[in-house]
Formats: C-alpha cells, sequence, structure tokens
C-alpha cells in the first residue's frame, strides 16, 4: 500500500477529537509545523473551533513523547528493543499463526477505538472477519454508544442519526437526556444557544443529577436521581397522553407498541415518578407542556442514558418521546444521540463491532454473511454466526486464559475500561499483546510484547463519519515522524506476513472505494461517495446512492417508512427499575464519572497541551457539602473514595450543582508508574447492559473518607 497522500487538493481536514466533527484549514511551515483555523465552508461548524480544537496543532507539532520505531520484547521481562517493521510484523504473524493453529481463531482479538479512521476500521474487521475467521473486534465505542445502536436498531430498524444538525436551528424543543454538550460537544451547543439567541421561544429541556454548564441554557433542568431516567421518560410520556399532545395519525399508521406503552406509563402516577425521580411533579408537567406545545422536537443523549447497565431501554424510552409525538422525519424534529468520538459511526458502518457485518449486515443472518462472503472473494461459511467477545469481555477472556492474544489499536484501555484492575491483572496474563498507537500511553505500553508506531491526525489521509451522519474528509498535510506508519498499512502489511491476499491497496482512497461498493443496496448506501466528492463538498451525510443524483440525505423517514420489517417504528415498553449495584451502609454514595470541557479521553494528546491543561489542572472529586460535612471533609481537602473494587486518593472539591448523595469523577485522568490512585476506573464495575454490553459508568457504589496519613 502506498503511503504517499492521494493527490491532495488542499489543506482541509476534520478534527479528530469528539463526535462533532468539525472542519478544519491547516497551513505548515517549512519545518513541517501545522496551524490551525476552522473550515468556513464546512457545514458542520461554520469555521467555529473549541478550545480542543484551537489548540490541535500544539498536539500534532509535540512529537516529545511519539512512538518512532517498531520494537518488541523478547519475552516479558526484557526490556522493549528496537527493531524492523519486517521483524516485528513477522514475529507478530508467527505468533498469531501458532495461536490460531493450536487454540483456534477465537484465542486472538483486536481491540480497536472510534478515533480509527473508516479505512483502519475497514481492513482490521475484514482481516479478523474475513480471513483469521473470528468475530472478536470490538472498540472502544462499546463504551460509549452501544446502547444507542442497539435502541435505534430496536426502534427505527437501522442504527441511524435520522437527522440533521441543521435541524437544530428550526426546532421549539430540545430536550437534552444525560449530556452536557456546552463542554463535550461545543460547536453543536454553540449552535444551540445561536438557536435559543434567535429563537427565544426555543425551550430547552435538561436532564441531568448535575447542574452544568448546559442548564445554564435550560428553561427547565430536571436534576434527576442517577438511574431514573426511564421513569422520567415514562412520566413525561403519562403527561403527554394525558394532556393530548400526541399524534394519534402517526402512531396509527406508523408505529407499533402504543397500547402496551400507554398502560405501561399509567402504571406510575405522576407523583410516584417524582418522587422516584427526585424532582418536583410541576417540573415534569412544565417539561412535557414544551415538548406538547412544539412544532419541531429534538430529543439529544449521550453517554447519562448509554453508560448505563439498562442503557438500551434508558433510549429507547427517550425515543419513545418523539414516536409518540410524531416528531421524527419532520422538520426540526427527531432523536439524535451524540457520539463521544470522532468515528464511532464509521466504525459501525465498516462493522467495526464484534455482533456487526459492514454496512450494518447482521452478523447472525446467513445471506448477509454470504453477501460479505463473495464481495470479499473467500469461502462460503468463512464468517462465524456467533458474536466475537466485546470491549469488557475481551479483558475477561485474558483473565480467564481462553483468550490468548491481544491487539491494541489507538486506546488507552488500562485506564478507559471500567474494574481497571481486572483488565490489568487481563493484560499481565495474555500471552502476547500487541500495541499500536501514536505515542506512549504509558499504562498500556507497559504489558506491550510488540509495539508499532502509527501516524497521527494530518499524518495519513481517511475519512470519520461524525454523529450528525455527516462523513468528512481528513488529509495527510505533513509526515509522520520517524518510521510511524497509517494504521491501514500496518494491518494490511501485517495481513501479507499472514498471507492473506485482498490486501493489496494502492492507497486509502482504494479502501474506502472498496468500502463504499460494499454498501450498495443497504439502508447505508454510500456506493456514489468517493475522495474527489469528499474534498469538494467538505461533509455529506450518508446515504449516498450512485443511482440517484445524490446530496447526501438530511432527514430519514420523511415518508414515515422506517427500516424495520414491516416498514413501522416500534413504541417498546418495559419496567423502569435500574439494575445497577446496590448501594449499602458502606457505599452509600453513587459515583457517576464524565468528561471535563478541555480534556479529552485518557489525556495521551490534550494532557500535552499547557492552555488546555490550565481549565482543570489535575483530577478532583465534586461532592455536595452536605455530603463532604457528615464525614468531616472540608473543600480541598484530599479524600479516600472505596468501591468493593478498589480505591482512589483526590482532592474533594464542593459544589451545590450535585444533588446530595452523588458524586462525580472525571474519567481522564491515571499514571500507574507513579500511582494509580487517580483512576476512576478503580471503582467502577463491570456491570453491562445485558442488550448492548455497554458498562454502568454512571452509577458505582461508593463512600468517602478523609484520607490520614498513615
Ligand atoms: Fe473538535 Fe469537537 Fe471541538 Fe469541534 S466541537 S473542534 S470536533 S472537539
Amino acid at each position: 500500500m502506498n503511503t504517499e497522500n492521494n493527490t491532495f487538493a488542499n489543506n482541509t481536514t476534520t478534527c479528530c477529537y469528539c463526535g462533532v466533527g468539525c472542519g478544519i484549514v491547516l497551513s505548515k511551515d517549512n519545518q513541517e509545523r501545522i496551524t490551525v483555523e476552522g473550515d468556513k465552508n464546512h457545514p458542520v461548524n461554520k469555521g467555529m473551533l473549541c478550545s480542543k480544537g484551537m489548540n490541535l496543532h500544539y498536539t500534532a507539532n509535540d512529537k516529545s513523547d511519539r512512538l518512532l520505531y517498531p520494537a518488541m520484547r523478547y519475552n516479558k521481562n526484557m526490556p522493549l528493543q528496537q527493531v524492523s517493521w519486517g521483524k516485528a510484523l513477522e514475529r507478530t504473524a508467527m505468533v498469531f499463526k501458532a495461536l490460531i493453529a493450536k487454540h483456534g481463531p477465537d484465542s486472538v482479538a483486536f481491540y480497536a477505538s472510534g478515533q480509527c479512521l473508516t479505512e483502519e476500521y475497514y481492513v482490521v474487521n475484514k482481516l479478523i472477519k474475513g480471513f483469521i475467521g473470528s468475530n472478536n473486534i470490538d472498540t472502544n465505542s462499546r463504551l460509549c454508544m452501544s446502547s444507542a445502536v442497539v435502541g435505534y436498531k430496536m426502534s427505527l430498524g437501522e442504527d441511524t442519526v435520522p437527522i440533521s444538525y441543521d435541524d437544530i436551528e428550526i426546532a421549539d424543543c430540545i430536550f437534552v437526556a444525560g449530556a452536557n454538550p456546552a463542554w463535550c460537544h461545543p460547536i453543536l451547543w454553540r449552535r444551540v444557544e445561536a438557536a435559543k439567541e434567535k429563537n427565544p421561544d426555543l425551550k430547552i429541556i435538561v436532564s441531568d443529577p448535575r447542574r452544568t454548564q448546559t442548564c445554564s441554557l435550560a428553561d427547565v433542568h430536571l436534576q434527576l436521581n442517577p438511574g431514573t431516567d426511564i421513569t422520567l421518560h415514562h412520566a413525561i410520556g403519562r403527561c403527554l397522553i394525558e394532556d393530548g399532545h400526541i399524534d394519534l395519525d402517526f402512531i396509527a399508521k406508523s408505529t407499533n407498541g402504543f397500547e402496551k406503552y400507554q398502560s405501561t406509563v399509567f402504571e406510575t402516577s405522576l407523583k410516584d415518578a417524582a418522587d422516584i425521580c427526585g424532582i418536583e411533579e410541576s417540573d415534569i408537567r412544565l417539561a412535557a407542556s414544551f415538548i406538547g406545545n412544539a412544532n419541531g422536537f429534538i430529543t439529544m443523549w449521550t453517554m447519562g442514558l448509554n453508560q448505563s447497565v439498562v442503557g438500551t431501554n434508558k433510549n429507547l424510552s427517550l425515543i419513545n418521546l418523539n414516536l409518540i409525538t410524531g416528531h421524527i422525519g419532520k422538520p426540526g424534529s427527531g432523536p439524535f444521540s451524540l457520539t463521544g468520538q470522532p468515528n464511532a459511526m464509521g466504525g459501525r458502518e465498516v462493522g467495526g463491532l464484534s455482533n456487526l457485518l459492514p454496512a450494518h449486515r447482521n452478523l447472525n443472518n446467513e445471506s448477509h454473511r454470504n453477501e460479505v462472503e463473495k464481495f470479499w472473494q473467500i469461502p462460503l461459511g468463512t464468517i462465524q454466526p456467533k458474536p466475537g467477545l466485546t470491549a469488557t469481555e475481551m479483558f475477561d477472556e485474558l483473565n480467564t486464559g481462553k483468550l490468548k492474544a491481544i491487539w491494541i489499536l489507538c486506546t488507552n484501555p488500562l485506564i478507559s475500561l471500567p474494574d481497571v484492575r481486572k483488565a490489568e491483572e487481563g493484560l499481565k496474563k495474555a500471552k502476547f499483546v500487541v500495541v499500536q498507537d501514536i505515542s506512549n500511553t504509558v499504562e498500556t505500553l507497559k504489558y506491550a510484547d510488540v509495539v508499532l508506531p502509527a501516524a497521527a491526525w494530518a499524518e495519513k489521509e481517511g475519512t470519520m463519519t461524525n454523529a450528525g451522519r455527516y462523513i468528512s474528509y481528513l488529509s495527510k498535510v505533513i509526515q509522520a515522524p520517524g518510521e510511524a506508519l497509517p494504521d491501514a498499512e500496518i494491518i494490511c502489511r501485517f495481513a501479507h506476513k499472514m498471507g492473506f491476499e485482498g490486501f493489496d491497496f494502492k492507497n486509502a482512497a482504494a479502501i474506502y472505494d472498496e468500502h463504499a461498493a460494499l454498501t450498495e443496496g443497504t439502508n447505508i448506501d454510500i456506493s456514489g461517495l468517493n475522495y474527489e466528492i469528499l474534498k469538494e463538498k467538505r461533509a455529506v451525510q450518508w446515504p449516498y446512492p450512485k443511482q440517484e443524483k445524490a446530496f447526501g440525505t438530511a432527514r430519514l423517514f420523511e415518508d414515515h417508512q422506517f427500516f424495520t420489517v414491516d416498514k413501522k417504528a416500534n413504541i417498546i415498553s418495559f419496567d423502569g427499575q435500574n439494575q445497577s449495584e446496590p448501594l449499602t451502609p458502606a457505599h452509600p454514595l453513587i459515583l457517576t464519572t464524565g468528561r471535563i470541557r478541555d480534556q479529552w479521553h485518557t489525556r495521551s494528546k490534550t494532557g500535552k497541551v499547557n492552555k488546555l491543561n490550565q481549565h482543570i489542572s489535575e483530577s478532583f472529586l465534586e461532592i455536595h457539602p452536605a455530603d463532604a460535612e457528615k464525614r468531616n471533609i472540608k473543600d480541598n481537602d484530599v479524600v479516600e473514595m472505596n468501591s468493593l473494587r478498589g480505591n482512589v486518593r483526590l482532592k474533594a472539591k464542593f459544589s451545590t450543582d450535585i444533588k446530595p448523595g452523588v458524586v462525580f469523577m472525571p474519567m481522564h485522568w491515571g499514571k500507574i508508574l507513579k500511582s494509580d490512585l487517580n483512576r476512576v476506573n478503580n471503582l467502577t464495575s463491570n456491570l453491562v447492559d445485558p442488550q448492548s454490553k455497554e458498562p454502568d459508568f454512571k452509577f458505582t457504589a461508593v463512600e468517602v473518607k478523609l484520607y490520614q496519613k498513615p
């Protein structure tokens, strides 16, 4: 594969941080140092950038901790030694072949990232599912988006965000549930702020146990108890029915399941629902009246719903509000899940999860498997019907010894996985660990047998799909340092070493073309799309089929025909009880985790930028003064927090913005070489939603006490 850029018409690219997917124009000097500015012609951000995007050049220009050469150790006790690409990949192929021959294809796994480009996802997925013969590929997107994926599939028949960012500007009511987009999706939120400024009648509802920056724009903040979202959504649904604010015609013609829904939401009185949620009944009624009187109604959510042991049901109960009011498939209306990572959606498009096939085909559907097998020119029956291991299951199976080798691409699981000390035990027990990354993720690299240096943002070309189905192109502008290679090329070279054909791609564009061709005829058909179109248009929304005069598809379901078998959307009802670990006298507080404004994931990029560190420079525990007082804790005291799995030590920060009984700690920190006591996932449990397998990051039973020096 040729790593040189395909012809590069201009220096336009896409921000590599959050799922908003802002366009960026890059300039470089003769020292290969870049500067960034917002792309005024990009339909997503129209020239705006947030603090993280504006400072991307610092990260790109700083090569201080970059991995420059392949390295490996010959046994677990030896230090890593620099080797050639040939040697590193030959050894990796040799070990993989031996393990597969002895223990079968499911003894190896790839753990990737929502920051991988679509082309990279495509080749890894093709390699393991089509050639190695295992479905053991999963990504850190499992930790943030999988509940939304399952929710969409169950209700709309397809994993799809039906609306466009432009719908924000024409909505009259936006319900932000379990999200803080003012900090975590800043440019999207600026569009909401601008819409509110232009139309003061736009009503904003926010549900969150914390009063976040997003709440400053809210007309009503429903500060609910963690885990009670379904009860809240049902109570709002009940009010909408009682007040006649539902669309009976749409319900009758275009949905299934309303009768059961109606009886479910009437099982709990509004007063009981308000008590369960810990909010005022009048606030529930107010929120329902905003929705009921809106011509355009958007539900917007992210991890507060997804990262839950009932995450799928939380998604369904929120989408139900769009369905019973008929606010879907029309201007300014629809459900809109925000993706955390820049390419979580692109990864799903190519089938980069353990239960998916390319173009959202289903692994358990034989004709879908056969379609892909024929396309990849592999024997029928190669692709296995049984789902592979999910993110947390991979590390569980390293612990049991069933999984022998793991290849980690572009993610730092030893900070980001739940119950992370157990995950670390798994990596210690692994027979073989490959780490492919751009920089020294100290925590994970410590366990690598082979280290493969990857090219970073602006050093390789490709595409990503953002939260709104916009596919955007990323340019290669500068050379990667040392011997670092684009991730897709690393995987293709490895495939050759394994003796597989089908990985002779001339360049990234050729991978994209193959991926696009494989989508033809599916719901997410992009067979009319290629790099030239993307470079010209900056970003287009799928589907983009070649048969039609395609300009991308801004809004889905305008004909009220859904992707389900009977073309109707499903209103799905269930019990609203949370199934998280119970609070006990020993662990009476609820820990919820999340992001802060200027850091990204495990800080391997943003942690290097002084300007970003100035916002909040260290981890902290947000605690209500009433909870602190009971424990003789003062503001800024060093405290210890423990759960059934582990402990952390950090400073307490008083805040009346959090509900009593709830504490918050950011997800970003953790350096295990000195101490792991600032790593929040020492505490979290590996309970997952049984449908989506997404972890329960938003509900951990903990206790906090003043730290006493020994
Ligand atoms: Fe990047 Fe997200 Fe900020 Fe846009 S909003 S500049 S995509 S981090």
